[in-house]
């Protein structure tokens, strides 16, 4: 065994009506003003208004930026900047899905030590603590809520950036399954099938520990087993619970030892065709799992007999088993089989290969990986 360490250091509240718990959290962060960061959608289905009540009856006033988008742009990450340093705020909520939460990192960290997004690409390039953050997600999930980085997209090169440090790390998460109980169908399944992801590609990842396997393990049994039964009705509130709490400890697992080839290749697809992050992922998904098969040093017989959710014995596993299955869950998800129905031009596949190998994952994916075979991957997942 390595050595390894890890940390959680954030305040986690996980449970139905625990929005609830606002003022409680908030009062542990010793702020005097709140800057919001969410989505359009939640704005006008009254939640950002709930949240922001919440914060009134802890004395705590509040301002918001309801512009994100899918995907969110650096001109984004400027213009929520703007707002938040106008507002005069010191602190900053994270309200909704994958984009808010990581618009609201880069917000903090652009709030705090100026200039640009850009500015902080890479990991530990943010100097030093922002204006400490409250998570609260949506979806279940990207994992944001635990999670050291932001991914924005920068337009100008096609190109999404991570900016990572544990600085951007959120002070206190709420957890609330009623949340993601009014999330559409196809939102619901990217991101489900994402939050999978991030637990299979943490799992099977060179940079992996016991600590992270075991949240890792935990994320795959609890979204093995209700990620079929929540994407087909979101108001199932044991689905949604089990969801979001798998949610979290993939995040949790993820943050500790990265992620892989699917999310490297990834992040190409999206930042070039505007294809929502969960569901690039989950297309990409067989194919690679299929090439790493390899070097599975017995994981993926773990893997199966969760997101399967069958008993088999060890002798009868074979990896082509867990490719098949994870291709069925696409289908009965209602997820397309091929990048060519997602929208993806092959004329694109080089430049996005060379894009994947800037990615940290493609190190501590189990098998080795050349530009080459990234282009090959792409093929064979087109
Ligand atoms: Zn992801």
């Amino acid at each position: 065994m390595s050595l390894f360490s890890f940390s959680i250091p954030q305040n986690i509240t996980f449970g139905r009506g625990s929005l609830d718990k606002i003022p409680e959290a908030v009062s542990r962060m010793k702020a005097s003003k709140a800057f919001i960061v969410s989505g359009p959608h939640l704005s006008k289905a009254g939640l950002v208004e709930k949240v922001a009540s919440k914060l009134k009856e802890a004395g705590i006033p509040s301002e918001s930026f309801t512009e994100t988008e899918g995907n969110p742009s650096t001109d984004t990450v400027e213009k929520a900047a703007e707002g938040f340093k106008a507002s005069g705020a010191d602190m900053i909520v994270a309200f909704g899905g994958g984009s808010p939460l990581d618009v609201a990192k880069a917000v903090a960290v652009v709030g705090t030590c100026g200039g640009n997004i850009t500015d902080y690409e890479g990991v530990g390039m943010v100097p030093g603590p922002v204006v400490p953050m409250i998570a609260i997600p949506t979806t279940a999930g990207t994992g944001s809520e635990v999670t050291s980085f932001s991914v924005i997209t920068d337009h100008s090169r096609n190109y999404k950036l991570t900016v990572g440090s544990k600085y951007l790390l959120p002070a206190e998460v709420i957890l609330d399954p009623d949340l993601i109980s009014t999330v559409p169908e196809k939102t619901a399944a990217y991101c489900g099938v994402d939050a999978m992801v991030h637990a299979l590609e943490s799992y099977i990842s060179l940079a992996s520990s016991p600590f992270s396997d075991m949240c890792a393990l935990q994320a795959l049994e609890l979204i093995g087993n209700n990620i079929r039964a929540y994407v087909a009705d979101r108001t199932d509130q044991h689905a949604a619970e089990g969801m979001l709490l798998g949610s979290l400890c993939a995040g949790i697992a993820f943050s500790h030892a990265r992620l892989g080839d699917v999310h490297a290749m990834s992040h190409p697809v999206s930042a070039f065709f505007d294809v929502p992050h969960g569901l690039a992922n989950a297309v990409i998904l067989p194919t690679v799992v299929e090439f790493n098969a390899a070097e599975d040093n017995g994981k993926y017989y773990e893997i199966y007999k969760r997101v399967a959710q069958i008993a088999v014995s060890k002798d009868t596993f074979t990896p082509s088993m867990l490719v098949n299955e994870l291709k069925a869950l696409n289908k009965s998800l209602g997820i397309p089989n091929s990048l060519s129905k997602v929208g993806v031009d092959e004329r694109m596949f080089e430049a996005m290969a060379v894009d994947a190998m800037k990615s940290g994952n493609i190190a501590v994916n189990p098998r080795k990986t050349t530009e080459k075979e990234i282009i090959n991957l792409y093929r064979l997942a087109y």
